[in-house]
């Protein structure tokens, strides 16, 4: 079994009425339902305010393999401290997810070493292109994809070059992103992946669900 932690700042979905709209059962049930539906997940949940220590305990990372990490607007709410923990968790091995706005969350920055900024250009329809065909994360999912209507992000990314770029996203203005991008970390393997806007039904998406999937397979610890 692969020990799975979606960890969700649990904000918007409380608080803002097209995210409840959206996701009725919150964020980190809409990811964490479609990954049990795998009997090899063993999948639990923690939220920003409502878990102690934000969730991550010394007691919660000893018994998880992988964390999928979704924020947007309480960043900074997460202590330096519980930051640098998933930093060292994934240093020694652990996989680490972070999905959309997850890009300015601390861990990933910590790992990253750079500033992780992005740009923003409103909605629209995402053609989501597989760059690396053949890799673990791609296994099922159609080489080019697309999604009616999610967040633009695009370039420039701010992130080191990724050690295996898996997904470039093209939209109709002519502008790209990186939006899969793999990255080895100490003993740890890290994994960020773009579509995932609050207001989108994106986490519902069957080839969304399926790289994710494929993204907890891949960067959880090789126990052989
Ligand atoms: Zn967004």
């Amino acid at each position: 079994m692969i020990r799975v932690l979606v960890w969700c700042e649990h904000h918007q979905d409380q608080f803002q009425d097209n995210v409840k709209e959206t996701y009725p059962e919150f964020m980190h049930n809409a990811i964490a339902n479609f990954l049990r539906e795998d009997r090899n997940l063993d999948v639990k949940t923690a939220t920003l305010y409502d878990d102690e220590n934000c969730g991550i305990t010394d007691e919660v990372l000893a018994n998880t393999d992988v964390i999928i990490w979704w924020g947007h607007v309480r960043h900074h709410d997460v202590p330096d401290e519980i930051a640098a923990k998933v930093q060292k968790f994934v240093i020694n091995g652990g996989g680490f997810v972070p999905l959309h706005s997850a890009h300015f969350c601390k861990p990933f920055i910590r790992l990253m070493g750079t500033t992780c900024g992005l740009g923003v250009d409103g909605f629209g329809k995402h053609t989501i292109n597989c760059v690396r065909p053949g890799h673990p994360i791609t296994k099922g999912v159609p080489e080019l994809f697309e999604l009616p209507v999610e967040e633009r992000f695009v370039e420039f990314y701010d992130v080191p070059q990724p050690d295996e770029l898996i997904y470039v996203t093209g939209y109709e203005t002519g502008r790209t992103f990186r939006s899969g991008c793999a990255y080895y970390r100490g003993r740890g393997k890290v994994f960020y992946f773009q579509p995932g806007h609050e207001t989108n039904p994106t986490y519902r998406d069957k080839n969304i669900q399926q790289v994710i999937k494929n993204a907890v397979y891949w960067v959880a610890p090789n126990r052989d």
